[in-house]
């Protein structure tokens, strides 16, 4: 028979997702507008403490709508973390400004504040910031905010992984000029596919609606003095939303459980270490991580294929940018100046364990073993 197939993580929905989707079926409000975008607004708004939201069709098109917001535009630097998935830095592509890529420190894997100060020694002027929560675990906001403060650079937090993870007592995503979250399939809470951009200024958001509805001036007739996009989220997809959101501090329960357990089950290999949470937070913990110590026999790749011997999925962590063959051309900025970097190390010598929040006790048993197995 075929063997379970245990995920990384996958949707899981609770049924009240359907009634908010029935409703807008019913009522025939299948539009990209419509009473459950304004109510998921509303309702991230309360969740997360942001001032103002607006509810996209990804957390990409977020990113994009805050770097035109903040006026990035062709030449412009803007510094953003290299340890990060792709949807990061391409909408910095999309505006032809160009990406520096800034790298991570090892206490929670996120933009290294030193080499963040680097940066402006060589780009004094840079457009915007972009900082990564990964994997859930906030970064380390103050010092980061001390020095975008500092130089005047305005902050975009890309919170897509750490919806639901606090800082201090407040949440990610509401630091900076702006915040981006992200409910694609794979994250925390999913509408299929979706984004919401957060600020403290209701004019901005304004104008990111503005934006992301093909940019319509106000008359009778269509109008458009600027170009817009479309952006905006399905009155469908966030009835889907609203469901999921009645459950993310479930979520976020779930998930911290499964990194105690794994944190617990790898305490006595001395060779493992699991991903950093920040201690100044509370992380979602969206996925569990580890990285092998240097030279380890036991790599990411043998512990990868034994998982899916077992028909459980891990993966390796994001590649960093910096690394990727179409950002070749573009600058990358350490804490020390040297070559050696942080972010390609944690690549070389980590991976993504399954975080999946519907795996079983038995589900948890089996990959532990199976690692642990690797390990004798
Ligand atoms: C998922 C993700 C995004 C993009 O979100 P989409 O909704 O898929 O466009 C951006 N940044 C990070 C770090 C992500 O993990």
């Amino acid at each position: 028979m075929e063997k379970k197939r245990i995920y990384l993580s996958s949707p899981t929905m609770h049924g009240k997702e359907q009634e908010f989707v029935k409703e807008a079926f019913d009522t025939n409000w299948v539009a990209p507008l419509g009473p459950n975008v304004d109510a998921l607004e509303k309702e991230m708004e309360a969740f997360t403490g942001a001032g103002h939201a607006a509810a996209l069709s990804a957390g990409t098109a977020a990113i994009h709508l805050a770097l035109r917001l903040l006026g990035v535009k062709e030449g412009d630097v803007v510094f953003v973390s290299s340890l990060t998935f792709c949807a990061t830095c391409n909408p910095i592509v999309y505006e032809k400004a160009a990406p520096v890529f800034i790298d991570s420190e090892r206490d929670t894997w996120n933009m290294c504040p030193r080499a963040l100060e680097r940066a402006y020694e060589k780009y004094p002027h840079p457009k915007a910031v972009i900082l990564v929560h990964l994997y859930g675990t906030p970064a380390r906001l103050d010092e980061i905010m001390n020095i975008c403060r500092e130089h005047g650079t305005p902050l975009i937090e890309d919170a897509a992984e750490s919806l639901g993870s606090t800082y201090r007592g407040r949440h990610t995503g509401t630091f900076g000029s702006f915040g981006i979250y992200s409910f694609n399939g794979n994250k925390i809470i999913t509408t299929s596919g979706g984004g919401m951009l957060v600020s403290p200024e209701e004019e901005q958001i304004r104008r990111a609606r503005f934006l992301a509805t093909q940019a319509r001036d106000p008359a009778r007739h269509y109008q458009h003095s600027q170009i817009g996009f479309n952006y905006r989220m399905s009155n469908v997809t966030a009835g889907i939303g609203r469901g999921q959101l009645m459950f993310l501090e479930e979520h976020k329960r779930l998930k911290k459980e499964i990194y105690r357990t794994y944190s617990e089950a790898f305490e006595e290999i001395p060779e493992i270490t699991m991903n950093p949470l920040n201690p100044e937070g509370d992380a979602n913990c969206w996925l569990s991580c580890m990285t092998l110590e240097e030279g380890c026999r036991v790599t990411p790749d043998r512990i990868m294929d034994a998982l899916e011997k077992e028909n459980a999925e891990s993966r390796p962590i994001w590649k960093p940018l910096h690394l990727q063959p179409v950002f070749a051309e573009c600058d990358f900025v350490t804490a020390e100046g040297g070559p050696e970097s942080v972010s390609e190390d944690i690549f070389r010598r980590g991976l993504c364990l399954p975080s999946d929040i519907k795996n079983t006790e038995e589900d948890m048993e089996l990959i532990i073993g199976t690692v642990k197995s690797l390990f004798e």
